[in-house]
């Protein structure tokens, strides 16, 4: 990988709905000059391949090829959205132990390709129990097996805070934290407004808005993917996007701030389970998961999502 990111080669393992949306993203941003396609169904990562690469001719150089997972050998960056979406009805420990015996697969043969510094990203469900299952399966440094977490989760929570405050996302910095799920903890203490946390800025604000708008904008935030799979049966347009900028802050080296799931080594007394939490990642992946000035409320919801991957993870035998 070179410092500006030319050259970047990247593997996605798993081209469904969410690994052929992240492609397209990646080969329209050009960042990268291979994206590799692997899938269980080969011909069907061929087809996206041929599919994606006759845009060619509308975008920044980049090869785009299908294969096996030993396209490895020259990956920077592999993401692995391979396995299945939670049917009703369904537990998330049923959704677990299915997709955490695909990783059984796949991980030992990305680790025999794969650099040792190549970085894995992991985006199937439950993200933080199978990132857990990929860091205790692989034998590359941990902060180098990440999760995408509450990435897209926070991009909702800014979204909705810009939309309801009516201001550019981009200038809301606001961050979901825990569990990718039911337990995540919108982090109110830490969100800020062009500069100013909220009890500065709501004041100046001539929206007057109560509390209970926090509690239905967090609600929505949470609730986000069942109301997108009730209509439409998957979501995949911002996890794709939200996978582009993990991708960009890893080739580039920029030390961006995400809320990646990694390993905690003893945040707020955690330990033993992946969770997200803001995270300075660059080319070694998740480099530190910052432990920031939560109020105690979100330190106390925040333990309690650590214990419920955690009771998950006891309940797969890990
Ligand atoms: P999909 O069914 O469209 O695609 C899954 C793909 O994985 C299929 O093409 C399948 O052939 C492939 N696959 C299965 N076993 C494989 C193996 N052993 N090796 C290689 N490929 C294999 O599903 P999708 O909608 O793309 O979702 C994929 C996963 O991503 C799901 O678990 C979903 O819940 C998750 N997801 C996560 C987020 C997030 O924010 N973390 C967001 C959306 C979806």
């Amino acid at each position: 990988m070179t410092a500006r990111g030319e050259g970047a080669r990247l593997v996605m393992v798993g081209v469904g709905l969410v690994g052929s949306a992240t492609a397209f993203a990646l080969m329209e941003g050009g960042l990268l000059s291979e994206i590799c396609l692997v899938d269980i169904d080969r011909r069907k990562a061929e087809g996206q391949a041929m599919d994606l690469i006759h845009g060619s001719a509308f975008v920044p150089p980049v090869s785009i090829v299908a294969g096996d997972l030993s396209l490895c050998e020259r990956a920077d960056v592999i993401i692995i959205s391979a396995g299945r979406n939670q049917k009703p009805g369904e537990t998330r420990l049923d959704l677990s132990r299915d997709n955490a015996a695909i990783f059984q697969d796949i991980i030992p043969e990305i680790d025999r390709w794969a650099p040792p510094e190549a970085v894995i990203i992991v985006v199937t469900n439950p993200v933080d129990v199978l990132t857990y299952v990929a860091a205790r399966l692989s034998k590359r440094d941990p902060s180098r097996v990440i999760g995408s977490g509450t990435t897209l989760d926070s991009a909702r929570f800014r979204y909705l805070l810009g939309k309801h405050c009516g201001v550019d996302p981009r200038n809301v910095h606001a961050y979901v934290v825990g569990e990718h799920g039911d337990t995540e903890v919108a982090a109110w203490s830490l969100t800020n407004i062009a500069g100013a946390r909220l009890d500065e800025f709501c004041p100046a604000c001539p929206r007057g808005c109560k509390g209970t708008d926090r509690l239905k904008i967090e609600k929505d935030v949470r609730e986000a993917a069942y109301e997108i799979i009730e209509r439409k049966g998957a979501t995949y347009w911002a996890v794709a996007l939200a996978l582009r900028r993990i991708v960009q802050a890893i080739i580039r080296d920029e030390n961006s701030v995400l809320t990646v799931s990694t390993l905690m080594t003893g945040q707020y007394g955690i330990e033993d389970v992946c969770l997200s939490l803001p995270c300075i990642v660059n080319r070694s992946g998740a480099f530190r998961a910052l432990e920031l000035p939560l109020s105690s409320p979100e330190i106390e919801r925040l333990l309690k999502s650590a214990a419920v991957l955690r009771d998950i993870q006891r309940d797969l035998g890990l």
